[in-house]
């Protein structure tokens, strides 16, 4: 079968390539309930140097919303992550495209989508936000807004992308889903010293996706959400299943329902699993974390690891998950 052929057929790409950020230290166990008399941040996977950034930015008296958008831009920088940023796997025909989003604590949010040439599509984001009347610019136009905003406009493929992307050109058959190692986007959360919340989103997407395809990182509701009085929720894995169930919204909601973290990313999750018979081929991971301070976490395949930063301790944590 072709490859286009192929990627018609099976709806999704470049799941195969192993993307793994770099790990430092093993993760720890689930934490048990926390009080939030102190600033946290939490953050998906086991990136120490953005959530550490964003932690101690908190500690010296920063917004939540600046830390989100410092923190995230660590791995946004970071050429070894191949799912975020400059050094993200291109799509199928060689072209890197950033979606972002980020949301502060008085619901206001920002995003861009299918943005090409520029290093920190959070910030794109954020001036979106607060220098716009629109929430979401995409492509050519995001691009324009970028630049005017003085952002500087630079090639995001890397020598190793590039020979990766190469190599999987080569590839006569493809073997989609499953490699639950491979979903490396960022969604960070953060809590002030004064109870705020605020949280972004910033991923380079799926590996050699379709060109223009855009998943649920950059779409409020879906890889983002929060609400200032109940707490907020991000996502990882593959995006085309959490936009199909707005999760980060749903996990606010059974929050507000008077579910803790952890339960409402459970009941979150069992959507997923209900809607698609096909949940052991694929990941998804979810990340949360109420008023309190309160922190829960769930993904379908073992392996999704998150962050969080509270009294100066940076731990990387294992999160439970529906197959064992
Ligand atoms: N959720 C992202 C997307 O579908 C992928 C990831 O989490 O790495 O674009």
């Amino acid at each position: 079968m072709k490859r286009r052929t192929f990627l018609k057929a099976t709806g999704i790409s470049g799941l195969g390539v192993s993307l793994m950020p770099q790990v430092i230290g093993a993760p720890s166990e689930m934490p048990l309930t926390t009080p939030a008399n102190t600033s946290i941040c939490i953050a998906t996977w086991n990136f120490h140097k953005a959530s550490k950034t964003a932690g101690e930015l908190l500690d010296s008296g920063a917004s939540a919303l600046d830390a989100v958008e410092k923190g995230v831009m660590v791995e946004e920088s970071n050429l070894e992550n191949h799912t975020v940023g400059k050094g993200g796997a291109p799509d199928r025909d060689g072209f890197v495209t950033l979606d972002a989003c980020i949301m502060a604590p008085d619901g206001d949010c920002g995003s861009v989508a299918f943005l090409h040439d520029i290093e920190h599509p959070v910030s794109v984001a954020r001036k979106v936000m607060e220098k716009t009347p629109h929430k979401m610019l995409v492509g050519e136009g995001a691009l324009a807004f970028a630049l005017e905003q003085g952002f500087t406009r630079q090639n995001l493929l890397t020598e190793a992308s590039k020979e990766a992307w190469e190599e999987w050109l080569e590839e006569k058959e493809y073997r989609p889903i499953i490699n639950v190692e491979n979903h490396d986007t960022i969604g960070m959360l953060c809590l002030d010293e004064n109870g705020d919340l605020a949280g972004a989103c910033t991923t380079s997407g799926l590996a050699y996706k379709m060109r223009g395809r855009v998943g649920d990182s950059p779409i409020i509701g879906s890889g983002l959400f929060l609400d200032n009085e109940i707490g907020g929720a991000v996502a990882t894995g593959l995006g085309e299943e959490i936009m199909k169930n707005v999760s980060s919204f749903l996990i606010v909601e059974l929050m507000r329902q008077g579910n803790s973290p952890q339960k409402a990313c459970e009941l979150a999750m069992d959507r997923i699993i209900k809607s698609n018979p096909a949940y052991r081929d694929f990941q998804v991971a979810f990340l949360a974390i109420n008023k309190q301070g309160e922190v829960g976490s769930f993904c379908i395949h073992p392996g999704f690891t998150y962050m969080k930063y509270q009294d100066k301790q940076n731990t990387n944590f294992n999160s439970p998950s529906f197959l064992k």
